[in-house]
């Protein structure tokens, strides 16, 4: 069976790169909150806390789900790490949720379940490969998340909370 991570927390301003460009919005920087993996039970760190349990979880692309508190769930990819392309001084978490929205989601709740990883973090010898390559993993998180194992994590109570 799958256990998913959970990270959650209010959507604030990031680096303003993702659109720009990649042309692929990236929540930035957002996460504040880490919540336990047992029993639902939501442990709200501190920023503190959650750099150090940030700076644990190795740098890559995962997906999972991703619940938005006025709009719903929604499938998700994220990389974590340092950004190699454009050599970020922080390591960061910047999901992007798998769906056309007509707007910014600024101030949003947004909580994520982290199901599953695609692959390290990888630099790139230009912004065109960067940009396949994370629609590459696009696709993988797409059709691993209609994968039984995967979908059910959907119904998975922390995202439930949160809508
Ligand atoms: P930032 O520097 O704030 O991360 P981006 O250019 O990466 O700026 O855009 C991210 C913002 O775009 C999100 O905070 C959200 O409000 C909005 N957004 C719109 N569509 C999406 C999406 N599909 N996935 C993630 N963020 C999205
Ligand atoms: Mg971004």
């Amino acid at each position: 069976p799958i256990e998913p991570w959970y990270i959650g927390g209010p959507v604030i301003k990031g680096f303003g790169r993702g659109s720009k460009v990649l042309g692929i919005p990236t929540v930035g920087n957002s996460i504040a909150y880490i919540h336990g993996l047992d029993e639902g039970m939501e442990a709200n760190l501190s920023t503190e806390g959650y750099s150090t349990v940030l700076s644990d979880q190795p740098s890559g692309v995962y997906f999972g789900w991703a619940a938005l508190s006025t709009r719903g769930i929604y499938k998700m990819v994220m990389s974590i790490g340092w950004n190699p392309y454009f050599n970020n001084p922080e390591k960061t978490i910047e999901p992007w949720l798998l769906h056309d929205f007509d707007d910014d989601f600024y101030g949003e709740d947004l909580h994520l379940a982290i199901v599953g990883y695609i692959r390290p973090e990888a630099n790139f010898p230009s912004l065109e490969s960067l940009i396949e390559k994370i629609y590459e993993d696009r696709r993988i998180a797409e059709t691993a998340l209609e994968l039984p194992l995967y979908s059910k994590c959907r119904e998975d109570p922390y995202l439930k909370s949160s809508l």
